[in-house]
């Protein structure tokens, strides 16, 4: 019987996939492959946070074939040229691969459909409830989250799929190596950045669930009070699915994690129907950007004099990772407060982001700019009030933004106003928030 080719994208697990759970059933031979894209390689898209999580990935996955007897199969180059030699070479008739949504990943299952001899089968995996399974009335896409939301929840998940015991990988066949790091970049990856694999994810979900923490306490960035699971829902190191069927519904902050899974596969139909979420704003505002590099800069490197929002840089910087409500605040004061544009904005979250998404980072920025499906797209966070709401001692500031280490619980929210330096020479604001918001408005006709 012909071997069956089971392509790796990210879906890097043993446990409830289904392209490798059908390609076992259809043959004892099965050959799983993964190729290092040199599309992806070369793009922006590769940061060394996300490079340095696949590799780990990658070895994960391999020892956990191994132990069932196979391999994994790595390759380095052209994805469709790879899968055509090794079908070529090894007889193979099939390649089983987990169906995704963005432009790049259409097309390259198009051209897996290109090569002569071999069928290619979809199959889910990336989402709890596949996408485009849930529709409008209309038949297309979502564009407001709570009737997607209450849509999705009348779906029944699929069952899912235990890890397959054993395996069996053809003769001859040249497993590859996994490549070192430095040999897919000169960049680091930044020094809190947590590890990745299959492993991990499953070990942080049992942790996730075991702590089973209150809601109350999702929008506080200084307690660890949400799964961190989302690097691995983003390589498939986790399968959304058995986080979906494991959460226990009667538990309150179980049903609000299940909430933010659905949220991740909204955006997902979003970016399947809207390619151009990535590019064009989706609703457009009439903005015209201000070109400051200056803002960008301080920006960037966590210096605008404003706590919450240089605590939430510096996080992203040393841990590859933000708490979503500093995500939430730094996005809108780029947007709002500086009124620069979202795109190189979300792109420098893509170059730091474990969990980089293109569906739910470009999905969330758009949200927060009101250029895409916020309902109030006019609304603006005030980075001192949301401080004082969400972190009243202060613990996250102090946590990410040493020179406010020793001051006072009520001043620590606050811009600096005495006049140049603030302690430790922390910046004062580059912008006044009243007057900010007073443009912000203005331009947006408010
Ligand atoms: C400007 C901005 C950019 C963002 N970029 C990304 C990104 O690139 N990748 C990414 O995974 N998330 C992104 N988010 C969403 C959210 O901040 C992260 O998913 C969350 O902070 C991850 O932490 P967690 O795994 O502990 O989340 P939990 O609260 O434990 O949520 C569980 C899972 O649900 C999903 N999720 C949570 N919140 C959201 C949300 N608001 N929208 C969509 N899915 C969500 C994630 O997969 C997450 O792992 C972004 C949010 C904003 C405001």
């Amino acid at each position: 019987m012909p071997t069956e080719i089971v392509l790796f994208t990210r879906d890097l697990r043993v446990h409830d996939h289904p392209a490798l759970t059908a390609a076992i059933a259809a043959s004892p031979s099965v050959t799983p492959l993964f190729v290092l894209d040199r599309e992806i390689l070369a793009s922006r898209y590769a940061s060394a946070n996300r490079l340095a999580l696949l590799l780990d990935a990658l070895r994960d996955l391999r020892g956990a074939l191994r132990r069932r007897g196979g391999d994994l199969v790595v390759r380095r180059g052209d994805v469709g040229r790879e899968v055509a030699l090794l079908a070529g070479r090894l007889g193979a008739e099939r390649v089983h691969v987990s169906a995704d949504v963005s432009r790049y990943a259409r097309r390259r299952t198009a051209g897996l459909r290109g090569i002569p001899g071999v069928e290619v089968v979809e199959h889910e995996g990336l989402t709890v409830v596949p996408s485009g399974s849930v529709t409008t009335t209309t038949g297309g896409a979502y564009r407001v989250f709570t009737p997607y939301w209450r849509r999705w929840q009348t779906m029944e998940p699929r069952r899912p799929h235990p890890a397959p015991d054993r395996l069996t990988l053809p003769d001859d066949v040249d497993p590859g190596v996994i490549p070192e790091l430095a040999e897919l970049t000169d960049a680091r990856p930044a020094p809190g950045r947590p590890p990745g694999g299959e492993d991990v994810g499953r070990a942080a979900a049992e942790a996730f669930f075991a702590a089973d923490p209150d809601p109350g306490d999702r929008d506080r960035p200084a307690v660890d009070a949400t799964s961190r699971l989302s690097l691995h829902l983003h390589l498939g190191t986790i399968s959304p699915t058995e986080l979906a069927v494991r959460a226990d519904p009667t538990s309150a902050g179980q049903g609000a994690f299940v909430r933010q899974l659905c949220w991740r596969e909204f955006h997902v139909q979003l970016l399947a129907a809207e390619p151009r979420l990535v590019v064009d704003d989706l609703r457009p505002r009439g903005d015209r950007w201000i070109d400051d590099p200056d803002g960008f800069e301080a920006w960037i490197e966590g210096r605008t004099g404003y706590p919450l929002v240089d605590a939430g840089m510096r996080q992203l910087r040393t841990e590859g990772w933000m708490h979503n409500r500093a995500r939430m605040v730094t996005a809108s004061f780029l947007t709002k407060h500086l009124r620069i544009d979202w795109r190189p904005g979300a792109w420098h979250f893509m170059d730091h982001l474990v969990d980089g998404d293109l569906a739910v980072n470009f999905g969330q920025w758009q949200w927060v700019a009101g250029t895409g499906t916020d309902p109030r797209p006019n609304r603006m966070l005030n980075p001192t009030a949301q401080s004082r709401r969400h972190d009243p001692q202060g613990a996250y500031l102090r946590r990410h933004v040493p020179e406010l280490a020793d001051v006072d619980d009520d001043l620590v929210h606050e811009p600096w106003s005495g006049g140049g330096p603030g302690p430790d020479g922390y910046p004062a604001p580059i912008v006044d928030h009243g007057w900010a918001r007073g443009r912000f408005l203005a331009a947006r006709g408010g």
